[in-house]
């Protein structure tokens, strides 16, 4: 990220990683505010500002720490060091959440929120899985902050609990050495690379994300492959048995071996649609009112009709080209 612009909360200087993050961007112009939450500049900018926002920087502190219990990967979604992301894919759920103010932000109490993470995983009497990528890609925020290292490398010295994040991105390489100590999950996102080109907008390419998952099994981390969100485009048949065809040909047999698959079907939404018509006039229309049906919140999701032909079609190209076996679930 060439970042020029940061908006920061003054106390962030309190912090060790306030101060790493001033001395970093010093030549970027920096603007106070009261809080990374409520921009009112920002806020109030038009929707066309969308792309221009992704730019920029936010800093400052997590207040709130509360875990949402979750029952997919993990047993709870952890608040974490950032929310937010500077890519631009077309469906980012974090829309939903952040509307046009879904840039990347930085929290710099890091340690108050591993400690946490720390504290509850060491008290529970089972091992406990904490997801701590739902908010932002923390391989994308690792290059800016450093942040996933330390907490891959703290949080390893607990003799209990799981720690798990999703990626689009391939900049891996500085987890591989690490003393993970297998408690760690990587788990790497998939599409089709025509989609990852028209409508992930900012993400690494699906080559350079097979490597660096097939890199970090290698490095023996745990691995999981997410196919999400699957986007039902006109041609979808063709491009997910390609996806599928394309990954039995480059995941290593390690991954293969050890995988398991998360499998999400998109779901868009009105906020999508207003950003995405006035800020990508000439982009992809992932709105199809012929296959999508509301529900509720202004959210659209796949017709039953269609929901059941992808499902039933992806179980059938998953298991032909891995074993059915590999499903952790569809949603
Ligand atoms: S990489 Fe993830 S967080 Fe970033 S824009 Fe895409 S979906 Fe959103």
């Amino acid at each position: 990220m060439n970042i020029k612009t940061i908006f920061y909360e003054p106390g962030i200087i309190n912090y060790t990683l306030g101060k790493e993050l001033r001395n970093k961007f010093s030549n970027a112009t920096w603007i106070p505010i009261e809080n990374h939450n409520d921009i009112k500049e920002l806020r109030q900018n038009p929707n066309t500002e969308f792309a221009a926002m992704k730019k920029l920087l936010i800093i400052g502190t997590r207040k709130t720490h509360t875990y949402r219990k979750n029952e997919k990967v993990s047993d709870f979604l952890v608040p974490y060091t950032s929310s937010g992301c500077s890519a631009m894919c077309l469906y980012c759920y974090l829309v939903c959440h952040y509307n046009k103010c879904s840039y990347l932000r930085l929290f710099v109490n890091r340690e108050q929120m591993l400690q946490k993470l720390m504290r509850t995983a060491s008290k529970s009497e089972k091992d406990l899985t904490f997801e701590i990528g739902s908010n932002s890609d923390l391989v994308l925020e690792n290059t800016i902050t450093n942040n996933l290292v330390w907490t891959i490398e703290e949080f390893a010295r607990l003799e209990k609990g799981f720690i798990t994040f999703p990626t689009k991105f391939d900049m891996v390489n500085p987890l591989l050495d690490l003393n993970h100590r297998g408690r760690t999950i990587a788990r790497m996102s998939v599409n089709p690379h025509e989609i990852i080109t028209d409508i992930e907008k900012g993400t690494s390419n699906l080559t350079s994300r097979v490597n660096a998952i097939n890199r970090l099994c290698e490095a023996g981390y745990k691995v999981g492959l997410l196919i999400a969100p699957v986007i039902l485009v006109e041609n979808w048949k063709q491009l997910y048995s390609g996806l599928l065809d394309r990954l039995a040909d480059t995941l290593s047999d390690k991954v293969k071996k050890e995988m398991f698959i998360e499998v999400i079907f998109m779901t868009y939404s009105y906020i999508h649609r207003a950003i995405n018509n006035e800020a990508f006039p000439n982009a992809v229309e992932l709105y199809d009112k012929t296959i999508m049906t509301g529900r509720g919140m202004g959210k659209y999701t796949y017709n039953q009709k269609i929901r059941a032909e992808g499902e039933s079609f992806l179980r059938e190209e998953i298991g032909k080209h891995f074993s059915e076996d590999k499903i952790l679930y569809i949603v």
